[in-house]
C-alpha cells in the first residue's frame, strides 16, 4: 500500500477513532459503489476505503501501522528483505510509466463492420441507415461527471496533483493517484447517468452514402465512429466493408447487366414479347425474334449500371428456352407430332459427323 490510510481517509495521522469513524462512514457513502455505478475506480476506491478503515478502525492494528507502517500489519510474516524491496521499485516503475503512458493522448481504435447491400444498391448507389454505438459526451451532465448543479473537489489524497510519491528515499517514485486516477479532483456528486465517467454509449442512427458502382470488399469510412480516443486523442474511424447480395435474376459484369429471361418454346420459334424487370424499377418490354436460340443475347444500350464518367453501362437480355413441366402422357403424341413437323439442324450436323467419321483402326 502506497498510500497513507490516514492520506485515503483525509484525516491527520494524530485524528481521534470517532474523527476518523466518521470520515470513514461519510466517504464510505460517497463512494460507495452502487452510488458510483459504471465508473471504472468505483470498486478500487472503495476497497481502498474499506482497507484503510479495517485497519485504522482498530487500536491495536493502528498503533503497528503507526509504529512500522504497511509492514508491521504483515503478522507472522518475515519482513521484506532487499529482495522485497527491489520487486517493490519494479512494480512501483511500471506503474509509473503505466500511468504516463495514459496521459499522452492515445487516438481511440478503428473499429471494423460489414454490411450487406443489394446489387441495385451497389450498381446504382443510394442511401442506407444504419445503427453504431458511440462513445459520446454525456449529455446529462455535457460531460462533466458530476450531476448538475455540482462541481469537483480537489482529491484530498493526492491534494489535487494528481500524483501521489511512494516510498523511501532511493526507492522513492511518484506514482498516479490511486484514488483519482490522476485526475486531482472528485466529483462532488457524480453524475447518477455515465457514473462519473463523463461519457456514455449512445446509439446513433447514420446515413450511409453508397456511391454508384461499388463492388463487393469496398470500404467506406465514418470518421469518429470508432473507438474513443484517450486523454484527449482523436476518436478512431468506423470502416464499413460492403458485401453486394447476389440478385436472383440479374448478374454484373463491371458496368454491365445481364438478365436472364426464361422464354416459352412458343416464343422462340415464333417470336413474341416479353417484360423484363429493371434492377432500379419498373419494367421493361422487349421483342423476341422468332427462332431465338437459348444463350441469345439482346443488348439494351445504356440501361445498365452507371459509369464513373456519368454514362451507363448496357443491359443485356439473355434468352434461355424454359423446358416446360408438362404432364408426360397428355404430351406424349403432341411432341410427337411436333418432332415430325420439324428440323434441328444443328442436331443433324453433329448425327452426320458421327455417321461420317472414320472408325479408329
Ligand atoms: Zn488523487
Ligand atoms: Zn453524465
Amino acid at each position: 500500500m502506497a498510500v497513507s490510510y490516514y492520506r485515503i481517509l483525509g484525516v491527520a495521522p494524530t485524528a481521534e477513532h470517532a474523527e476518523l469513524k466518521k470520515a470513514y462512514r461519510e466517504l464510505a457513502r460517497r463512494f460507495h459503489p452502487d452510488r458510483n455505478q459504471g465508473h471504472p475506480l468505483a470498486e478500487s476506491r472503495f476497497r481502498l476505503i474499506s482497507e484503510a478503515w479495517s485497519v485504522l478502525g482498530e487500536t491495536d492494528d493502528r498503533r503497528k501501522y503507526d509504529q512500522f507502517g504497511p509492514v508491521g500489519l504483515m503478522r507472522g510474516r518475515a519482513r521484506p528483505g532487499v529482495a522485497g524491496s527491489v520487486e517493490r521499485l519494479v512494480t512501483n516503475l511500471e506503474s509509473f510509466v503505466d500511468s504516463r503512458m495514459k496521459r499522452t493522448p492515445k487516438r481511440g481504435k478503428d473499429r471494423r463492420r460489414q454490411i450487406q447491400i443489394s446489387l441495385s444498391q451497389a450498381v446504382y448507389g443510394g442511401e442506407i441507415g444504419i445503427d453504431v454505438v458511440r462513445r459520446e459526451k454525456c449529455p446529462d451532465c455535457s460531460g462533466l461527471g458530476c450531476e448538475p448543479g455540482t462541481y469537483y473537489d480537489p482529491c484530498h489524497v493526492c491534494d489535487g496533483h494528481g500524483v501521489v510519491k511512494s516510498g523511501n528515499g532511493l526507492l522513492a517514485v511518484t506514482e498516479e493517484c490511486p484514488f483519482c486516477g490522476g485526475l486531482g479532483k472528485l466529483a462532488q456528486s457524480p453524475c447518477q447517468s455515465c457514473g462519473g465517467v463523463g461519457e456514455r454509449d449512445v446509439s446513433r442512427h447514420v446515413t450511409l452514402d453508397i456511391p454508384a458502382g461499388v463492388q463487393t470488399g469496398r470500404r467506406l469510412a465514418l470518421r469518429g465512429y470508432g473507438e474513443p480516443g484517450q486523454s484527449g486523442g482523436q476518436d478512431g474511424d468506423l470502416f464499413v466493408e460492403l458485401t453486394v447480395q447476389p440478385h436472383p435474376h440479374y448478374q454484373r459484369n463491371g458496368d454491365d447487366l445481364t438478365c436472364i429471361l426464361p422464354i416459352r418454346l412458343s416464343e422462340a420459334v415464333l417470336g413474341g414479347q416479353a417484360a423484363v424487370p429493371l434492377l432500379d424499377s419498373g419494367a421493361v418490354t422487349i421483342r423476341i425474334p422468332a427462332g431465338s436460340q437459348s444463350g441469345q443475347t439482346l443488348r439494351l444500350r445504356g440501361r445498365g449500371g452507371k459509369r464513373s464518367n456519368g454514362s451507363s453501362g448496357d443491359l443485356f437480355v439473355e434468352l434461355r428456352i424454359e423446358t416446360p413441366v408438362v404432364d408426360e402422357t397428355k404430351i406424349r403424341s403432341v411432341l410427337a407430332s411436333l418432332d415430325q413437323l420439324s428440323k434441328y439442324p444443328k442436331r443433324a450436323a453433329l448425327q452426320e459427323a458421327i455417321d461420317t467419321a472414320k472408325p479408329d483402326v
